[in-house]
Order: structure tokens, then sequence, then C-alpha cells
């Protein structure tokens, strides 16, 4: 039982992302999830829009995921992965170079989105660490998000991520304009001059660009034409410089392929995984890349890659990493997000021509509402608790990525709590 006291407790000693500790936002306590379900501890239920930030892509409580969970837990739940292996492990890593483009097949399992950041690019700068002249610069694009830590942090966008507040600490790479084309619009000529530009000039010190493909999450919420990624890999090709696709937001079918990559055909040299990767029931990440990066990496001057974290391959999150993949595999993701993107497309395009509204976008099992004005975030938290849906905007974004398993009414009250959140000018900051 959750009391008040467990709650003043929090307040005063529980750090939540980006919330002050002297006032900080109000957080609502969750005492179980099932399906598309959040229920709080004072019994009210919240349908869900967020999927516990595109993690949870079957739903809560999902019954394969328990067993795989339980059934691991009694063989073991963890053992070091230095000189040991694992079932779990092997067989997910068959199942991640199956599935993934063609051509990744050395896997590095690490702990959560940002570490398989840092492991990718860790891997571009030891790849050319033998070469006469090693290169440790990277290029990204603007409206980026690719983590907390630091090397991740260093090709966020430096607005968002206040690059201006850890000058001195963050290492400084090159940023190429975001993406102008979108998704659903037309390829723009001269759209990546500038890229091009940087990339001719800063090519020999440049290990990789990393970017996001297709979708841009946290940066922005912005979907982008595929052309630009599939001239950002043919870019890479002639200037030689490694593509890192960071695919932990987009992995696992969210954008209506398995991989945003398939959009533009393009297999990336490393590839990122996270999130979705366990159903959203454990912290687990995945790096692959081709063998010939792997290799020149082993022959390079430290003969092997100089990572390996305590809990790298935790079985109990591999075991249910095989699990959450093989609901895929079943097939029904597909029609889901189909019928997902339909729904949101004929519930949130009509805001389109709203006064409140800038855009409207959907790609996939992702809606977007972007507002002229930012959101006044507790306010609306609130607001949305109050219409029964769980939906966490942020700056002018109101948007949902809802558990492929949601049924049409509970999206249909999703959208519904969006279509009268803009009614309410005061829910906005002027
Ligand atoms: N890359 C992308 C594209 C992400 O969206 C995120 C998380 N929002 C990360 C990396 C970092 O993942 P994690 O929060 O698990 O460290």
């Amino acid at each position: 039982m959750l009391t008040a006291e467990d709650l003043q407790f929090d307040r005063q000693h529980i750090w939540h992302p980006y919330t002050s500790m002297i006032d900080p936002l109000p957080c609502y306590p969750v005492v179980s999830a099932q399906g598309s379900t959040l229920t709080l501890a004072d019994g009210r239920t919240l349908t869900e829009g967020m999927s516990s930030w595109w993690a949870a892509i079957h739903g809560y409580n999902h019954p394969r995921l328990n067993k795989a969970m339980t059934d691991q837990i009694h063989r073991m739940s963890h053992v070091m992965f230095g000189g040991i292996t694992h079932l779990p492990a092997i067989e997910l890593s068959r199942k991640l170079v199956r599935i993934t483009p063609d051509g990744l097949d050395k896997v590095f399992l690490a702990d959560s989105g940002s570490v398989a950041v840092e492991v990718a690019m860790k891997m571009a700068v030891q790849f050319y660490s033998g070469d006469r002249l090693p290169r440790k610069k990277f290029m990204t694009i603007r409206h980026g998000y690719h983590g907390d830590t630091f090397a991740a942090m260093s090709v966020c966008d430096p607005e968002n991520s206040m690059h201006a507040l850890w000058k001195g600490y963050l290492p400084e790479h090159l940023f190429a304009p975001a993406p102008r084309s979108r998704f659903d619009g037309c390829w723009q000529d001269g759209e990546m001059d500038e890229a091009e530009q940087l990339l001719k000039v800063h090519h020999s010190s440049l290990a990789a660009v990393i970017l996001e493909p297709v979708v841009q999450g946290a940066g922005g919420m912005r979907f982008y034409h595929p052309g630009y990624l599939r001239r950002m890999r043919e870019l890479c090709d002639h200037y030689g410089v490694l593509l890192i696709a960071d695919e932990i937001a987009t992995g696992f079918g969210r954008t209506g392929r398995l991989f945003a990559c398939e959009h533009a055909g393009i297999t990336p040299d490393i590839l990122c995984l996270g999130k979705g990767l366990t159903g959203g029931t454990m912290t687990l990440s995945a790096v692959l890349t081709r063998e010939q990066v792997a290799e020149k990496i082993s022959l390079s001057p430290a003969g092997c890659f100089m990572h390996g974290p305590t809990f790298m391959g935790n079985p109990l999150a591999c075991a249910v990493a095989c699990a959450s993949i093989e609901l895929l595999e079943e097939g029904h993701w597909s029609s889901q997000v189909a019928a997902i993107e339909r729904q949101l497309c004929a519930d949130l395009m009509p805001l389109k021509s709203h006064p409140q509204v800038a855009d409207v976008r959907v790609l996939g099992a992702i809606g977007v509402v972007e507002c002229h004005q930012p959101v006044k975030m507790a306010e609306i938290q609130q607001f949305f608790v109050d219409q029964g849906v769980w939906i966490r905007p942020f700056g002018r974004l109101i948007y949902l990525m809802p558990p492929y398993i949601i049924q049409p009414q509970e999206l249909a009250q999703l959208t519904a709590a969006i279509r009268k959140a803009v009614e309410h000018p005061e829910l906005f900051s002027d």
C-alpha cells in the first residue's frame, strides 16, 4: 500500500527525469499496469499513450514476456559474460542478426540506449585507431537525440541538450542542418549541400556520421525524407566514413517498418537498438556491426574492443528480448501499427487547421501535434490524468506512441484528450 508518506519521501529524496529537487513536478503513483492501462494508487486507470517512452510495444504484463522472465529467473538471473556464455544471449544475437538489415552480423549486448551509443561511437573510433591518421570526430544532424551520457550528449542537438553548459568537457563535433524534406513531402534538391560540404572538408578526421534514421525523436519528433538517409549512406561510402544508425527509438516496428533504415533500403555500418528490445520490461541494448568493422577493431592496437560492462548480456533481459522478438515475428505488429497509423491520421489530422496547432504529423504508431506555444507541464499532465489518459508532452509537442496492442476505443480516448487539450489556452505558455 502506497502512503502519503511514501510520496513525501519521493518528493524529498528521489530524482525523477529532468525535474527540480527543490520544486519537483508532481508524480503520479502507479501500482500496476496491464495491456494499455496504468492503474494509479487511488484506483483510477489511465490509457497509456507513451509505451513508457517507446519501450512497452506489446503492452504491459504480457503473459509471454512474463513467462520468459520467470522461466529464466529459475535458471539464472545473471551471470558474468567475461569467459562465460549462455543460451539467452546466443538466441537473442541469432535473432538480431536475422531480423536486422543484411550485413550486420556482429552483436554487442549493452545495458541501455545511451550506453549503446557510447559503444557504437567507441567502435568507430577504435576502427580507425590503427590508421596513420586516427579519427576522433563525428558528424551528426541538428535536432538529434542520442542519450544523456557524455559521448551520446555530444552528438545531441547542441541547443536542446545545452552544450554551452558542458563547454570544455564535452567533445565538439560537427553538426549538419536538420533534414528539411518531410517524410510525406517532396525531396528538396540541395537539401544536403551543407552536410556534403562538411564531409568533403572534414572526412579525414571523421570516424562516423551518427543519426536517427527517418524519425528524430526526443530532439523534436521530426519525420524526414528517406532520400536523406539514402544520400547520407552514399556520401559516407564515397568519403570512407562509417555510418551509425541509432534505432533505439525507431527499431522493432514503431515507424511501420521493422527498422526505420528499411524505409531507405540501407544498411548502416553500426546499428544501435534498445527500448522496445525487451518489450519494455528490462533495460538492455544491442549494437550490431559488419564483419569488416569487427575485424578491423580486432586488428587495431588494442587487439580487441575495449568495453565490457558488468551486466553485459544479462540472461534475464536476453530471455525476455527473445520472447519479445518472437511476438513480433508472429506478425501482428505490422497490421496493428498500420491500423494505429490510420486512426491517428483520421483523429489528429483535422487539428492541422486549429489556431493552437502548428503542425500534425503521423508515421506508423507515432502521432505528433506540434503546438505554437510550449505546454505548461504540470497543468497539462494533470489535465490528461483527469481525462483518464497518460500522455507526457514536452516543449511544444504533444505526441502519442501507444503500445501496438492498443484497442481502437482506447486510442480514440487518447486522441480525444489531445483534441480537448488544445481547446484550453490555460494549458499553454504565452
Ligand atoms: N537514442 C535515442 C534515439 C533515444 O530516443 C534514446 C532515449 N530516448 C536514447 C538513445 C537513450 O536511451 P536510454 O534512455 O535508454 O539511455
